[in-house]
């Protein structure tokens, strides 16, 4: 019998198992994969890091760094704001107070025709955090507020594919609040990546960890009471367990209906000897004739190492609800990012296609999950993000010691 049986060794259960460690609890984490790190994971492939659907750190992720440092990730930024492939042509929207060149971006976006003047106000208004929320309710859609608070040319220009990319949800139906709690973390910092991929953060966890407190490669098939089923038929008991699982998991073990919503995410990765850009910037795809294309970022512009020597990597971010093992759609996809960037797209090589269903978990908090007799956490108790992960597993572990 254990103290604590922790399963998942996502974020959030890595996060937990941190304080369980510091304060010498006797716990054991059970995790189905190989590896730790769940959706923020990366595959190594030929010498490229491909990270698990393309990410991003945000450097004012506040729960992330109070228990890691930038130096411990190697982590570095990208510049804040985007490239925006418009039908009108190639646009930038930069943050002037966040760029290297003040005068000049303050300049530049001034006299953007991105957006309008209003539109630059209120973003700025936005970004201080000024927010409208007394307005609107934090329930209603994202979208609802940017129709009412933005034109329409930089809804569909720049808020709709960098929020819709965000959120892997080009509808925006996320609720508001939600788009409120990351913008705030997007105004207060930048974008960035660690050396050695996402993967970086739960093994900068997981090293603080006793090794033989973590099984790998086993998969919880039930839970009753104090006793936790494995897939082997093993029974293994505790006077406390955590469920870090995916929200659909938690629903299934825990015999409660399945959350309906569902975003996934879909990515290609190519190889390629030239950066087809040269800022180190998400470039958004606002064409209005491209459907199947919406963000390609080149992770190489600020990590070298996530590509052999003298190699570039590109990750092209596609609307998953287009399936690229069709190949038409792997056409399609061809020619949009022909007409991006010109025939060198011929001698991109792709590397790996990643399609990973219920990327991010439902809006909502599932009702019964508040009720239940176990400690859950996991991105899904409030808005997903590697930040809340962090939060929720932490929030847990002091449940959990509280009780204990
Ligand atoms: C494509 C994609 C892009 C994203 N982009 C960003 C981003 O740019 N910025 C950001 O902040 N966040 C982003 N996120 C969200 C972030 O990665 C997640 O919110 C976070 O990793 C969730 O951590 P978690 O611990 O809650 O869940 P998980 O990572 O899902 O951890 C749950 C763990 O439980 C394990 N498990 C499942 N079933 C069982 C079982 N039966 N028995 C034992 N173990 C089991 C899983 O293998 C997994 O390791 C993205 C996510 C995805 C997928």
């Amino acid at each position: 019998m254990h103290d604590v049986i922790v399963i998942g060794a996502g974020i959030s259960g890595l996060r937990c198992a941190l304080d369980l460690e510091a304060a010498g609890v006797d716990y054991l984490i059970i995790e189905k994969n190989s590896f730790v790190g769940g959706r923020c994971s990366s595959l190594r492939c030929d010498g490229f890091i491909l990270d698990r659907g393309f990410q991003v750190l945000l450097d004012s992720y506040d729960e992330v760094f109070s228990v890691m440092t930038e130096k411990d990730l190697g982590y570095q930024r990208f510049l804040s704001g985007a490239l925006i492939d418009t039908d009108r042509g190639l646009r930038e929207l930069f943050d002037p107070l966040k760029s290297p060149q003040k005068l000049r971006t303050a300049v530049s976006v001034l006299f953007s025709d991105i957006a309008s003047f209003r539109d630059k106000w209120r973003l700025w208004n936005l970004s201080k955090a000024k927010s409208l929320l007394k307005e609107f309710d934090v329930q209603s859609s994202t979208d609802n507020y940017f129709q009412a608070t933005f034109t329409e040319r930089f809804q569909e220009e720049f808020l709709r594919p960098f929020w819709g990319s965000v959120f892997l949800d080009y509808d925006l139906g996320i609720p508001m609040g939600h788009f409120f709690e990351l913008m705030k973390f997007f105004s207060a910092g930048f974008g960035g990546l660690p050396v050695n991929g996402m993967q970086s953060l739960p093994d900068q966890l997981f090293s603080q960890l006793t090794k033989d407190r973590v099984r790998l490669e086993t998969s919880v098939v039930a839970i009753n009471g104090s006793r936790v089923e494995l897939s082997s038929g093993e029974i293994l008991e505790a006077r406390k367990i955590i469920l870090a699982l995916p929200q659909e998991v938690v629903c299934r073990l825990m015999d409660y209906p399945q959350p309906v919503q569902s975003r996934s995410s879909a990515c290609v990765y190519f190889a390629a000897n030239n950066s087809p850009f040269e800022l180190p910037a998400l470039r958004l795809n606002a064409r209005t004739d491209h459907e199947i294309v919406k963000l390609i970022c080149i992770p190489t512009s600020i990590q070298p190492n996530y590509a052999p020597k003298e190699k570039v990597l590109i990750t092209v971010n596609l609307d998953p609800q287009f399936d690229y093992a069709n190949p038409e759609v792997r056409q399609t996809t061809h020619t949009e990012l022909v007409e991006l960037f010109g025939r060198q797209v011929d001698q991109w090589e792709e590397i790996e296609y990643m399609r990973i269903p219920n990327a991010l978990p439902d809006y909502q908090l599932h009702s019964h999950l508040e009720d239940m007799d176990y400690i859950a956490c996991g991105d899904y108790s409030s808005t997903p993000s590697i930040n809340n992960a962090f939060a929720s597993g932490r929030i847990a572990a002091t449940k959990c010691l509280e009780d204990y």
